[in-house]
């Protein structure tokens, strides 16, 4: 019987998914999840409204994908976005599509995502070990055997590992299958942050702390050389700078910020305006507010807070009132209007990070089935795999589908 036995380590996306399936199967499962309670990050994702998954097609889906992207595939194939939101519905939690194809609950409540995946758990009969820490996997003649925990052993010859990355530690996702992969013999690409803030050099931005700026444009620079742009929305911290735009072009900074200081983040804060317009826009401005001093004049065009500094880093005197403004000043005005510079001094720590790039290198795993190539019986799926997208949906959707594949090829192999 106990050959039979399914043990999926991790109850996060891809764990959860991944019991549930292996139980529809006709497997018997068992759950380990150190945690006290499942589905830790998902309850903390998407600013606690959980961007389960995206509505884009196969094809674009792996776009946002931007490394391994190809590997997901069959497993999109199999279990897509569609799926995952008929399987929410019927589970009694229906999902709505935002801007850009992002899919979030109906109720804006991350947790019920996390409750409608316990409820497809136990209705498939998968027994949850809570508070129970796997700390070996035992490997004989190239066969899974089984796994030690903290509370004993467990014999199996069917293993999934969905232990997640190393990013939000205090989630549970603390790199353990990294280690067990590498011990066991996989090759595992080193992790490193992804999707993850921007410490900036230059304490006014610091002082901006709170500000969020929409339909903007922001761009790494290497010295004159636009290395990537992002447009949408992003946020000012007391550390430098985040938000949706910021975690998507921070893969850029990950891989090229060797030196700190060397990259430069500039925003375009009216995109949507070439520099002729924007400079008839501002006259228009300049002449409507012409007896008012500069720092009064600038509302319409830019948040409050942001005044102040721009005005500053234009190298304009404050105080004057605008038809003092002269030609050059209105120039150097409009420069940093569309080119508000800040150095990067590098990613904020693999901790901090929404994603971890790197993991189980998936040469070694089979994108039919999630298993292992080089030991019988083993899985891994989710973000221990060496797959991150950007935001949007795209990670919680590739744990959901390779939880989804290993689960089910795992209830399935004949032993
Ligand atoms: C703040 C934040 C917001 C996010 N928002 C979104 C979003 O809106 N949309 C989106 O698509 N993605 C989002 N993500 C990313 C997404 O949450 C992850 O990619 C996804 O949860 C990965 O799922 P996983 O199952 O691989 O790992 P995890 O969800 O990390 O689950 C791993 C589980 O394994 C358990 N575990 C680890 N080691 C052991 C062990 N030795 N024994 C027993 N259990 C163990 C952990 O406790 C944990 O519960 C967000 C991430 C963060 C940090």
């Amino acid at each position: 019987m106990s050959a039979k036995k399914v043990v999926v380590i991790g109850g996060g996306a891809s764990g959860m998914i991944a019991a549930a399936r292996a139980g529809e199967m006709g497997a018997k499962v068992v759950l380990l999840e150190k945690n006290k309670v499942l589905g830790r990050k998902i309850s903390i994702s998407g600013k606690g409204r959980c961007n389960v998954t995206n509505t884009a097609d196969i094809k674009e889906f792996i776009e946002n994908i931007p490394v391994n992207g190809q590997f997901l595939y069959s497993a999109l194939s199999r279990f897509s976005s569609h799926n995952l939101m008929q399987l929410l519905l019927e589970q009694g939690v229906p999902v709505k599509i935002e801007r850009g194809g992002r899919v979030f609950p109906v109720s804006d409540k991350a947790e019920d995502i996390v409750e409608a995946l316990t409820k497809y758990i136990k209705n498939n009969g998968v027994e949850i070990r809570l508070e129970e820490t796997a700390l070996e996997v035992m490997i004989h003649n190239g066969e899974v055997r089984g796994i030690k925990t903290d509370k004993g052993f467990i014999d199996s010859s069917r293993i999934i590992i969905t232990t997640g990355g190393k990013s939000y530690p205090g989630t549970g996702s603390t790199g353990d299958g990294f280690r067990w992969a590498e011990e066991i013999g996989h090759k595992v690409v080193p992790a490193k942050p992804a999707l993850v803030p921007l410490n900036i050099r230059e304490t006014w931005v610091k002082e901006l702390q709170g500000l969020t700026l929409k339909n903007v444009e922001a761009s790494i620079m290497d010295g004159d050389k636009v290395i990537k742009s992002e447009f949408g929305e992003m946020l000012f911290t007391h550390f430098g700078v985040s938000g949706p735009i910021i975690l998507t072009l921070s893969r850029a900074v990950v891989d090229k910020a060797r030196v700190p200081g060397r990259l430069k983040l500039s925003i375009n804060l009216k995109p949507a305006l070439d520099e002729e317009t924007l400079d008839k826009r501002l006259q228009r401005d300049f002449q409507k507010y012409q007896r008012k001093q500069l720092r009064n004049s600038l509302d319409e065009l830019m948040p409050k807070n942001l005044i102040a500094y721009v005005i500053d880093l234009s190298g304009i005197d404050p105080e004057k009132f605008v038809h003092q403004v002269t030609k050059e000043e209105r120039r150097n005005l409009l420069k940093t209007i569309t080119g508000l510079t800040m150095t990067i001094e590098g990613p904020r720590s693999l901790t901090e990070a929404i994603v971890t790039a790197g993991g189980v290198s998936l040469k070694e795993i089979d994108p039919r089935t999630m298993g292992s190539k080089l030991i019988r019986g083993l899985y891994f799926a989710g973000e221990v795999l060496d797959i991150d997208g950007y935001t949007g949906g795209y990670n919680l959707q590739a744990a959901f589908s390779t939880g989804f594949v290993a689960g089910e090829n795992a209830a399935l192999i004949n032993k």
